[in-house]
């Protein structure tokens, strides 16, 4: 049987995987991976998590995964001639990096490549507005997107084969972090998911929002590795769902409505590849902003003195991960109380998170900072204090990231301003005074309008 070289990306498992089940019926099957020199950009707990999930791809394909490094548009060929392979499988890229490094690929390549399914339910660029146009709000494209549907989950052949007569090189040892990759690769992220699934997701509609419980499901890792397919996923919350309470069925819809974020996300950097890194909406276009400073490195290592904003820069640097309701905040706090443009923000979350995911993270930025799709208003400004109390009403997660602050009981421990002994040790004071940037913020806000 003629050999189809499957080359795995952002899709780093066996199951449900449309490109390998494409390969495996055509042929026996030859799975890459290429250690491109452009993902050394990506910071540590990301490459941690990509090399965790490889090995366990290493695995799963019973030692056959061929790892090269080098430049895909030299590594793959090299590989199709070494293996004889009459085509390259690949899951469909649709960022801006991923969809030019796969046409420098295909000019260099002399057999087919056969993109096959994406990471997504469904495929960026296919749910339209009733004019053909792309959708740029959420509510009306998620109800696009559910109307469009997505395909039961792809089966591997039983009688799949893997080619063993190409030699690879060793997996190189993750670098090490602090960072939380137990849910990375495969296995382990099915089974916290099926954990999840089983109990704790019928409280998600009520628990997601707080960060001092363990109240999501801890996905984006596997999903931003594909490790798992959201279509997997979504399979799972239907088939569960008829034997679920009506609340726990409010929760399960939660979660679907959750993946479809980051769907809708995609499908707009698919569209608009320049709103990465550029304002998606010029609303903000004439406003000023300060340049980072020192402040701004107050920010980066949890050092405001604002309990709620710290905990979670704090929970960023040593987990790679931070809870949604705790970066809208971080966030806020930047673009808002620091007059920081959000694209300081969003490359320091790039660099430290395992999920770091330039449409989900670069669209939540630019939705919190003001200038994105479904902009929350720009006068819409977190209290940091008032989300402590609201969303950590225990105090145990900032308790659980800023040990100076682990003597104050309960809900003290938003305020150490307040108590006689809040500073005993060594919690810094507050960087600024939260009414007077906030008025900041709308002063320039009404400027620049103006
Ligand atoms: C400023 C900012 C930056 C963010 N950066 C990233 C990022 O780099 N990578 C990333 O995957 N998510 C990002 N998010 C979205 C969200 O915070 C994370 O997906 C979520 O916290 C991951 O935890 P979980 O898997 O337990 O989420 P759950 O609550 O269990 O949600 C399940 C899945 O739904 C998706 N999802 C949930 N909320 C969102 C959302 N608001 N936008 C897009 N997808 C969502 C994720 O894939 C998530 O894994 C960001 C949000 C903000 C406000």
């Amino acid at each position: 049987m003629p050999a189809q070289l499957v080359w795995f990306r952002r899709d780093l498992r066996v199951r449900d995987h449309p490109a390998l089940v494409a390969a495996a019926e055509a042929g026996e099957v030859l799975p890459a991976f290429v250690l491109d020199p452009a993902l050394e950009r990506a910071g540590d707990a990301r490459t941690a998590a990509m090399l965790t999930a490889l090995e366990a791809l290493h695995r799963a394909t019973d030692g056959a995964l061929v790892v090269r490094r080098g430049k895909p548009e030299e590594v793959i060929p090299a590989l199709v001639a070494e293996a004889g392979a009459e085509a390259v499988h690949v899951s469909g890229e649709t960022t801006p990096f991923g969809r030019a490094r796969d046409r420098r690929v295909e000019r260099s390549l002399d057999v087919p490549l056969v993109a096959t399914g994406t990471p997504y339910a469904v495929s960026p660029g296919r749910v339209r507005k009733g004019d053909g146009g792309p959708f740029r709000v959420f509510t009306p494209f998620s109800r696009a997107w559910l109307e469009h549907g997505w395909r039961a989950p792809a089966e591997l052949p039983s009688q799949h084969r893997w080619v063993r007569r190409v030699e690879g090189e060793a997996i190189p040892d993750a670098p090490e972090v602090e960072a939380n990759l137990a849910w990375s690769a495969e296995e382990p992220a099915l089974e916290r998911w099926h954990e999840f699934l089983d109990g704790p997701i019928d409280d998600y509609d009520a628990s997601r929002d707080r960060p001092d419980l363990d109240g999501t499901s801890r996905m984006s890792i596997a999903l931003k590795l594909g490790a798992v397919h959201p279509r997997t996923l979504l399979a799972d919350l239907d088939r569960v769902a008829p034997k679920r309470s009506k609340a726990a069925q409010r929760s399960l819809k939660r979660y679907q409505t959750e993946l479809a974020w980051r769907e809708f996300y995609a499908d707009v950097v698919f569209h608009h590849p320049r709103s990465a890194w550029h304002d998606f909406t010029d609303a903000l276009a004439r406003i000023p902003y300060d340049e980072p400073g020192a402040s701004f490195v107050a920010w980066q290592e949890g050092r405001t003195g604002f309990p709620m904003v710290d905990a979670g820069m704090r929970q960023l640097r040593a987990e790679g991960w931070m809870h949604n309701r705790v970066r809208m905040l971080a966030a806020s706090f930047l673009t808002k109380d620091l007059h920081v443009w959000w694209g300081h923000g969003a490359q320091h979350f790039l660099d430290r998170l395992a999920d770091g995911d330039i449409a989900s993270n670069n669209h939540g930025w630019q939705w919190t900072a003001g200038t994105g799709t479904d902009a929350s208003p720009y006068f819409r400004v977190f209290n940091p204090v008032l989300q402590g109390q609201r969303f950590d009403p225990t105090g145990d997660y900032v308790r659980r990231w800023v040990p100076e602050l682990r003597h104050l009981e309960g809900k003290r421990v938003h305020e150490p301003w307040k108590a006689d002994d809040g500073y005993a040790h060594d919690y810094p004071e507050r960087i600024l005074d939260h009414a007077a940037e906030r008025q900041e913020a709308l002063d320039r806000y009404e400027a620049a309008k103006g």
